[in-house]
This record gives structure tokens, C-alpha cells and sequence, in this order.
């Protein structure tokens, strides 16, 4: 069975009128999530990494298994207050209000091949955020890589036109 099977779909979640993609299921199927982590890593293996930045929390999920595959680092985003060290913030709008993402200040990150990776693309505004900070950084960012974009949201428009964007299931 196609690892897509798996992907729970939830409406009303978190408000109503969203139909939510739950990808936890092809986490919890061993069979589906191998086959998730085989395309992401035959495809993103050629853009030869340093290290994948993944914002909290599903994004950490994913990128920490590819990172040991690729031999890269992880490098993790999260929302404010929850990194220890010096961090570089930014801010993001959502439907209602701001939010902000931390990453630690790490200046070894500079000059380094940087994939950025997340469950899902919707409206691009986290992904976006993450990419700002990367360059902040002076990383570069040599690919975005999804489980699944949602196209209506049109997410690909905040991302740099020029950066490869991978979805292994695009939806409507
Ligand atoms: P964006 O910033 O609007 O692109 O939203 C992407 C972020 O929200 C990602 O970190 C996703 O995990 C989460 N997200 C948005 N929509 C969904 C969904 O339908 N399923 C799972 N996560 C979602």
C-alpha cells in the first residue's frame, strides 16, 4: 500500500473549515514511513547537504532520520522561548496575529548547504520564516522538501522562486 494511504485527513482541525493532513499514521507505519524517508533521501541526495534545518514539531520527525541519511546535520527551528542558546529570531504572520521562530546563533552554519524540510506546505509562511533565518545565518538554501504542499494555498509563492521545491504528494 502507498505510503499516501496513510495520511489521515481531519476536518474541522484546528479550525473549522480546515481539512487537517495528519501524517502521524505513515510515522506509525513502518513500511510507509521507510518508503516516505527512501524518496526523500534518493532525491535529495544529489544536492549533497551540510545539514537540514526543520522547524517544531513534525518537521524534527522528519528531518532527523534524513539528516543520518545524508550525513548532514539537523538543525532545529522553534517557536520562541524554547532554545537555550543565543538565538536569531523571526517573525511570521499567521491567519490571526505573529508568531516567531528561534534558531541558535551557530556561526559555523555559514557557506554550509542547507535543505529545509517540513510535513506539509500550506500557506509557506513557517517555511519561509525558516528559509530567513538560514540566510541570516549566510547558509545556503539548496532545496525545501515536503510530505505534502498544498497547491490551493499557493506556499511556493513565499519560497525563493529559484530553490528547488520537492512534494512528494501534491494536493489541491
Ligand atoms: P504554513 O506556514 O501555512 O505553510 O503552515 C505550515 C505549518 O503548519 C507546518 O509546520 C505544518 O506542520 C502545519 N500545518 C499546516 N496545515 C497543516 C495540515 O493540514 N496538516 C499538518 N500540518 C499542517
Amino acid at each position: 500500500m502507498a505510503w499516501t494511504q496513510w495520511v489521515r485527513e481531519i476536518p474541522d482541525f484546528p479550525l473549522p473549515g480546515v481539512l487537517f493532513r495528519d501524517v502521524l499514521p505513515v510515522m506509525a507505519n513502518p513500511e510507509a514511513w521507510h518508503e516516505v524517508l527512501e524518496a526523500l533521501e534518493a532525491q535529495l541526495r544529489p544536492l549533497q547537504p551540510d545539514a537540514i534545518f526543520a522547524p517544531e514539531a513534525r518537521g524534527f520527525l522528519i528531518a532527523a532520520p534524513l539528516a543520518d541519511r545524508l550525513h548532514a546535520g539537523l538543525v532545529p527551528v522553534r517557536k520562541a522561548g524554547k532554545l537555550p542558546a543565543p538565538v536569531l529570531q523571526e517573525a511570521y504572520s499567521l491567519e490571526y496575529g505573529e508568531n516567531q521562530l528561534e534558531v541558535e546563533d551557530d556561526r559555523t552554519l555559514a557557506g554550509k548547504r542547507v535543505i529545509i524540510v517540513d510535513d506539509v506546505l500550506a500557506t509557506g509562511g513557517t517555511v519561509a520564516a525558516t528559509a530567513r533565518l538560514a540566510s541570516r545565518l549566510e547558509a545556503h538554501v539548496v532545496a525545501f522538501a515536503f510530505l505534502i504542499e498544498l497547491k490551493g494555498l499557493k506556499g511556493r509563492q513565499k519560497l525563493d522562486a529559484g530553490v528547488p521545491v520537492l512534494s512528494l504528494l501534491v494536493q489541491p
